[in-house]
Formats: C-alpha cells, structure tokens, sequence
C-alpha cells in the first residue's frame, strides 16, 4: 500500500486514480511540456523583441540577460542594432530544445 500524495489516504499500489479524492495519481510527475505552449520564455517573442528592438538590447533583458545594458550604452553606435539582427537570427532559427535548455531552465 502507498499513500495518496493528496489526502494522505492509504490506496491501491496500482492504483491510477486515488478512491478517496479522485485525484490523479500521475498529475504530480512533471508535465512534459509541448514546444511551444506553457510557461516560460518564448522564443519567437524573444527572436522578434531582437528583430524590432534589439538595438536597445530589449530582447536581452526579456531573456534576463543584463549584458542588455551594452546594447543601450552603444546603442548609437549602431553596431548592438548589427548584434542584435544576429541574435534574431540565432534566436528564430534555433530548436526549441536548445532555447529551453538556454534561457527556461
Ligand atoms: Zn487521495
């Protein structure tokens, strides 16, 4: 016998659905997240903040990168607006995979 994690109640080793609360019993294991729902940062918001804002780094602080500060400090410069076309790029051509494994630990 094992415990429902939820009422604490004594339920069946093989049991999918606690008798007690109904609860699902495999609710708790982590959800395996489809690519591009749920929470977290999202890498087309992320690719487009570059593509239009990335010259003040905008897409930098959106991902919690304080290296966005560069961007602004040499923001007249143009060269974070070069930059920043790259990490669109990189950003809007990378998996899903990678981005999570990046930037929604
Ligand atoms: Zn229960």
């Amino acid at each position: 016998m094992k415990k429902c994690p939820f009422c604490a109640e004594e339920i069946q080793d093989s049991a999918i659905k606690c008798k007690h609360c109904g609860s699902n019993l495999y609710a708790q294991e982590p959800p395996r997240r489809s690519s591009s729902s749920g929470q977290g940062k999202s890498k087309i918001t992320a690719g487009l903040l570059a593509l239009f804002l990335g010259g003040l780094g905008i897409h930098k602080f959106y991902l919690g990168k304080s290296i966005g500060v560069l961007y602004l400090i040499f923001f007249w410069t143009f060269i974070p607006a070069i930059v920043a076309l790259v990490d669109a790029i990189i950003l809007l051509t990378m998996t899903d995979e990678n981005f999570d494994r990046m930037y929604n630990q």
